[in-house]
């Protein structure tokens, strides 16, 4: 992936167009269960901000999940724009007495160690972010049964409604009126 490291100390004035296509599973998304599972096409331009860059783009591909309800495999169109902020981590760059700015809010600006900027872990940073909390196979995903494990998608299972036996009843009644005497 040294093809996408874009050192931003060779950024000029002029927007920089970067993008491509990463192939289903080149990206590892470090993630349990969650893949690549198709192309994530994106584009993007970097451009220099001062000491900053500036990153805008979007991403599109399919990631491979596992569903929280029935566990089985689905996929997940995904899209999602950025705009994120990079500036090497250097404390020479700061004057002790120097009035740190505070109208811009410095939430998005990740550090780097030095001046290359990896697009390949940025890409996969965002697909990360674009991972749902709870995977859904369909809205609908009636899940597993608790009792048998039966994957409710595919047809009920004789436990699915929970039964308290009338009998039952009647012998713990019994059993209750046994032990007071
Ligand atoms: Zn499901
Ligand atoms: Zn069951």
């Amino acid at each position: 992936m040294k093809q996408y490291v874009v050192d931003i100390a060779d950024l000029g004035s002029e927007r920089l167009h970067v993008g491509g296509v990463f192939p289903a599973g080149s990206l590892d998304l470090g993630q349990p269960g969650a893949e690549q599972a198709g192309d994530v096409s994106w584009s993007a331009f970097i451009e220099r901000q001062r000491t900053r860059v500036r990153l805008v783009g979007e991403l599109h591909g399919t990631l491979g999940l596992a569903c929280v309800r029935c566990l089985e495999p689905t996929q997940l169109a995904v899209s999602r724009q950025f705009d994120l902020f990079f500036e090497q981590h250097d404390e020479l760059m700061y004057e002790e007495d120097e009035e740190i700015e505070l109208d811009e809010p410095d939430m998005q600006t990740a550090f780097l160690a030095g001046t290359e900027l990896n697009l390949a872990d940025v890409i996969t940073e965002q697909l990360i972010l674009s991972l749902p909390m709870k995977p859904l196979c369909r809205n609908d995903c009636k899940g597993l049964c608790a009792e048998c494990g039966h994957n409710l998608n595919v047809a009920p299972c004789d436990c699915t409604v929970p039964v308290v036996h009338p009998a039952f009843d009647v012998l713990v009644e019994l059993k209750n009126r046994m032990e007071r005497g």
